[in-house]
């Protein structure tokens, strides 16, 4: 049995180990704020008090944590319980930059390096229907068969070496879609409720036309609800902005739309809305 330590159980990282649990595996989880895991413990889980005390003994480490510094700081915190040898699936979303660093990292400690970011919200995640976007090297994906099979309904392997990033360079790209598509559904929205439009008419008119997609539908429905809970709130959206236009600056691309996305998640956070689902950028359209 492959045992899993998973360090992080925010929105995304919660269901994963619940679904890694259900699959059988034998799961130590560990989170900053200790009552958000507590409950993974009618599941089966370990909780552990420290990141140290939950990667000990496992074969495979998960990080799900919210962006490239809280990962560093938790895998240098768990060093005492790191081992040569231990697989790490890196599947926060940390950039290009990010991976380079915690690449490092892994090398210090011996351990084998998986560049592993999800497409895929809390529902998927939930449902165990992620795709991962995965590099590293051929030994390591055996290990992370059950693991990923568990959390995933497909896992494309991109490279051979966890360090290239070739996982979060594509995460990079879709998830550039996912963000700048909400902004521009919430725009929409808002701009017909500004001109006093019914924005469901917007609804009526995109729905089952060739403009029409799940996403849109989705988005859509909740901002017309009014309904924010978070699947990806728009403090971590806004974190992925930074990331997507720092990744465009690298290679030479100009990425205006994701960049003007980033000034509205900046707005919509600045109007209190951070822990709120990133359609909630809907509020950046009016003062
Ligand atoms: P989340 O609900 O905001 O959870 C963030 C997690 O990071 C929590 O466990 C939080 O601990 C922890 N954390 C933050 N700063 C920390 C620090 N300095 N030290 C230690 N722990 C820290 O986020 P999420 O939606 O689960 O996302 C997790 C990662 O997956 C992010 O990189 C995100 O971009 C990525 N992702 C998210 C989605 C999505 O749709 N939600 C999809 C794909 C990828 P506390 O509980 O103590 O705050």
């Amino acid at each position: 049995m492959t045992g899993v330590a998973v360090l992080g159980t925010g929105i995304m990282g919660a269901p994963m180990a619940g679904n890694l649990l259900a699959a059988g595996l034998p799961v130590r989880v560990w989170n900053r704020t200790r009552e958000k895991a507590e409950p993974l413990e009618a599941a089966g889980a370990v909780i552990a008090g420290t990141p140290a005390e939950a990667v000990h003994g496992a074969d495979v480490v998960i990080t799900m944590l919210s962006d490239a510094g809280a990962v560093h700081d938790a895998m240098s915190a768990a060093a005492p319980g790191l081992r040569a040898g231990q697989v790490w699936a890196q599947m926060s979303t940390v950039g290009v930059a990010g991976v380079a660093r915690l690449a490092e990292l892994a090398a210090a400690h011996g351990l084998t390096f998986v560049d592993a970011p999800v497409q895929g919200t809390k529902q998927p995640a939930e449902q165990g229907t992620l795709v991962v976007l995965a590099a590293g090297p051929p030994a390591a994906r055996e290990t992370l068969e059950p693991v990923f099979g568990a959390l995933g309904q497909r896992t494309l392997w991109l490279a051979d070496d966890g360090a290239s990033g070739a996982g979060s360079r594509l995460k990079m790209a879709t998830v550039s879609f996912g963000i700048s598509l909400t902004a521009v559904v919430a725009e929409s929205l808002a701009l017909a409720r500004g001109l006093g439009v019914d924005p469901e008419l917007v609804r009526q008119v995109i729905v089952g036309g060739p403009m029409d997609s799940a996403y849109f539908q989705v988005k859509s429905r909740a901002i017309l609800d009014g309904s924010f809970e978070p699947s990806f709130t728009v403090r971590n959206a806004e974190k992925d902005t930074g990331l997507i236009v720092e990744a465009g600056e690298s290679a030479g691309v100009r990425l205006d739309v994701v960049a003007a996305a980033r000034e509205r998640f900046r707005r919509a956070d600045a109007q209190g809305h951070g822990d709120e689902d990133m359609s909630a950028t809907y509020f950046a359209s009016f003062d």
